[in-house]
């Protein structure tokens, strides 16, 4: 059974708690979401049918700032899944200097049996039930099911409501209303920044290594696409039908044109079919997942051969799977590092948008890096300092001690 991935999240807050010798009090605040929002949405549908959608908005811990971020549509929902991702929010923004508070909403639903007018009426219906307070309370963005469109009817539904244009309000929207350059690519972008750094601390150079991909979407082929330019060999890449392997490497800019017109890697020319199950066996240096949660776990994490494995996906590895990497002394750079790009973008788009000032694409990438550099330094050193501990307990243990500060600031606690 996959594990739960709040259990799991909140395995490692509570690792990190005692590592970090974290305030009991500020622990056991943040056992759970300081605010959840729970909503049924009614929905008459275009064609004469009516559904009943449950949907949530988590605000994790808010205490060093206005929540943010993600909205996710998807037939299985859950609650807990949403949990975990406020709890991962609250620390990616901590890991990346950001002065915001972690949050999620979902809805369960499937936006591929939806007609865009439904969809439209659903995403509508969503903000209404907020009833949103605006960029100093809650700023929602996009997930997995959501995108630029869905945020541009977030946006003007809010707008709406509110009778004032605010472009701070909504994150990921179309740069036209006000969103920022480079946001689609962030989080590919950040995974390959941090994926250098550290592949560099392990004395692995990109041009020489050997990398496999699993996941072929926003952040797995925008990182693919980076790393197959500097010179890195993708042995393998996969998607949800499976998975493609060839020791020569893959041409990515090739892969994605075969991707836009057949939808999926299988088939790509001069490539085997591999299973997913297997690609992370596969002998090669880097390994990025950027699917799905859990797919690293006890039962296939002995088997990898990986000197490095960066996360693009949230919770790509379980707890079980986390602790017979470390021994294996497999360098993981966790996903509320490697990932955080999106999410820093996000907070460069509520700065635009809330100063009125738009950057070029220069200098949101330039900012970015910066950003996710800090974050990786900053995992890396505390982990020193706590007993050569992982990247993943460093970058938690610094942000939990952000946390307890401004908590104790605010006297919460
Ligand atoms: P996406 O929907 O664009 O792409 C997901 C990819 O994973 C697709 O290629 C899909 O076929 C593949 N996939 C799905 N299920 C799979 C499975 N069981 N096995 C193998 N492949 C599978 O999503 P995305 O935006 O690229 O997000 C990927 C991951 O990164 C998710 O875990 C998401 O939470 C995380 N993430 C995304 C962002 C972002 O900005 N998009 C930010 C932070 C974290």
């Amino acid at each position: 059974m996959m594990d739960n991935v709040f259990q799991v999240a909140r395995n490692t807050l509570n690792r990190a708690g005692d590592i970090g010798r974290i305030d009991q009090r500020v622990m056991e605040m943040l056992q759970a979401p300081k605010r959840i929002q729970e909503f049924r949405i009614p929905l008459k549908l275009e064609n004469g049918g009516f559904k009943v959608f449950p949907a949530y908005r988590v605000h994790y811990c808010d205490a060093l700032g206005p929540c943010r971020n993600g909205t996710r549509i998807r037939p299985n929902l859950t609650l807990d899944e949403i949990k975990a991702l406020g709890l991962f929010m609250t620390i990616k923004h901590c890991a990346a200097a950001i002065p915001a508070g972690g949050a999620k909403g979902g809805i369960q639903a499937d936006p591929a049996k939806l007609s865009r007018n439904d969809l439209e009426r659903l995403v509508r219906a969503f903000v209404r039930s907020l009833s949103p307070k605006g960029p100093w309370a809650d700023v929602p963005g996009a997930d997995i099911g959501t995108g630029e469109q869905a945020m541009a009817w977030m946006l003007d539904e809010y707008e709406q409501i509110t009778g004032n244009h605010c472009p701070a309000a909504i994150n990921d929207k179309p740069a036209i209303l006000g969103g920022s350059l480079g946001g689609e690519e962030a989080t590919g972008r950040g995974v390959f920044i941090t994926l250098k750094a550290a592949a560099q601390d392990l004395g692995l150079v990109l041009s020489k290594s050997t990398a496999v991909v699993q996941g072929f979407g926003q952040v797995g082929s925008a990182l693919a696409e980076l790393l197959h330019t500097a010179g890195t060999r993708i042995i393998a890449v996969s998607d949800v039908f499976g998975g493609i392997r060839s020791s020569n490497g893959i041409d990515i800019d090739a892969l994605k044109a075969h991707v836009a017109e057949n939808g999926k890697v299988v088939g790509f020319p001069g490539t085997e079919s591999v299973a997913n199950e297997e690609i992370f066996a596969l002998d090669c240096d880097i390994i990025v997942p950027a699917a799905v949660q859990s797919v690293i776990h006890k039962n296939n994490a002995t088997d990898i051969k990986a000197k490095l494995i960066v996360e693009g996906a949230n919770g790509p590895v379980t707890n079980e799977a986390d602790e017979i990497l470390a021994e294996k002394k497999v360098t993981i750079v966790p996903d509320v590092v490697a990932n955080s790009g999106g999410a820093t973008v996000c907070h460069f788009e509520r700065t635009q948008g809330l100063s009125d000032q738009y950057w070029d694409l220069e200098t949101v990438n330039a900012q970015l890096e910066k950003r996710i550099l800090g974050a990786y330094r900053d995992a890396a050193e505390t982990a020193k300092a706590h007993g050569n501990t992982t990247l993943r307990l460093g970058t938690w243990i610094s942000a939990l001690k952000k946390i307890e500060k401004a908590m104790k600031l605010r006297s919460w606690v």
